[in-house]
């Protein structure tokens, strides 16, 4: 029967999956990890816990390293900083072997050369234990974990006692917003739905709450979106208007900007295409949406400083 990634990782070793998509353990006695999904869900990111032992290493890290990027094209990064070595490869059918590879080769050249387990945060010899700061895994000793969740804490309580504008805030959204607003006229005049105005919009909006407002919390980012959505749907609306504008001046007809803007929901009910509008509006919405999702995560965890901690 055909082995599972998992299985194929494990080889002989003590290596179990925990939590999901991370797999954790020791090989030949050094603490590893293996998380599936870093950088985006695109590559894998293997960890191996070592310093060097009373004796330098006969055979130099770096050579070691630099023969296992260019031995194994999958992978993309091999580094080591005196206590933790971090190989990044890509996601291929194979990555299941070549990690496991990966782990034989550097498990026998950190035995043959001296190197002794140790925390990956510190580097002292002492028991540790797989931690996650904001997603991100390492073996750390209960001294490092503390310290590291301390620092988390206090940057937060920091974040929260600064001072914040609002009413600045919103001026910087609105600029933002606008600049997005523009893009959007500009993007429909070429006969697209402008999801990415949308995430120009918003992320500008955004910046330009937390610049003009000093910082940014959830009211200020409901407060922006609202904002954006506006401003989209005056775009959307003066997109239309120039479009018509357009349409008149060829046969000759000259109505000024503002009268056809006005005009806009009644000519839309009259040639039936209120539905058409409404369609387009609710896609660029949409698309809008779906492209600052992320943006809009990652900031409120900036902004506020939240972050999740965790020991598997
Ligand atoms: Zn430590």
């Amino acid at each position: 029967m055909k082995k599972t990634i998992l299985q194929q990782i494990q080889g002989n070793d003590p290596l179990v999956e925990n939590p999901r998509n991370v797999v954790q353990g020791t090989v030949a006695g050094f603490t590893v990890s293996v998380m599936f999904g870093a950088g985006n869900g695109t590559s894998w990111r293997v960890v191996i816990d070592a310093r060097p032992g009373a004796a330098p290493p006969a055979y130099p890290m770096d050579q070691f390293l630099a023969e296992m990027r260019t031995g194994l094209k999958k992978v993309t990064s091999a580094v080591y900083d005196g206590k933790r070595m971090e190989v990044i490869l890509g996601t291929s059918s194979q990555a299941g072997l070549q990690i496991r590879s990966i782990l034989d080769h550097a498990a026998s050249y950190l035995v043959q050369n001296g190197y002794v387990p140790c925390c990956g945060c510190c580097g002292e010899q002492v028991p540790t234990r797989l931690s996650s700061i904001n997603g991100y895994m390492d073996f750390t000793c209960d001294a490092c974990y503390g310290r590291l969740c301390q620092s988390l804490e206090a940057n937060r309580q920091q974040l929260k006692e600064k001072p914040g504008n609002m009413f600045t805030g919103i001026v910087g959204a609105l600029l933002g917003a606008l600049i997005g607003g523009v893009l959007w006229v500009v993007i429909y005049q070429l006969g697209y739905i402008a999801g990415i105005a949308g995430l120009v919009a918003a992320v500008c909006a955004l910046k330009g709450y937390e610049k003009f407002g000093g910082k940014i919390n959830k009211a200020g980012i409901a407060v922006s979106l609202v904002i954006v959505a506006v401003v989209i749907y005056f775009a959307q609306n003066i997109g239309i208007t120039m479009a018509l504008q357009r349409e008149y001046s060829r046969y000759g007809v000259d109505v000024s900007f503002f009268t056809l803007y006005g005009a806009v929901p009644q000519l839309l009910e009259e040639s039936g295409t209120t539905g058409v509008f409404l369609k387009d509006l609710l896609i660029g919405y949409a698309l809008t949406a779906l492209a600052s999702f992320a943006t809009v995560r990652s900031m409120l965890q900036n902004a506020t400083g939240a972050y999740k901690t965790g020991r598997y």
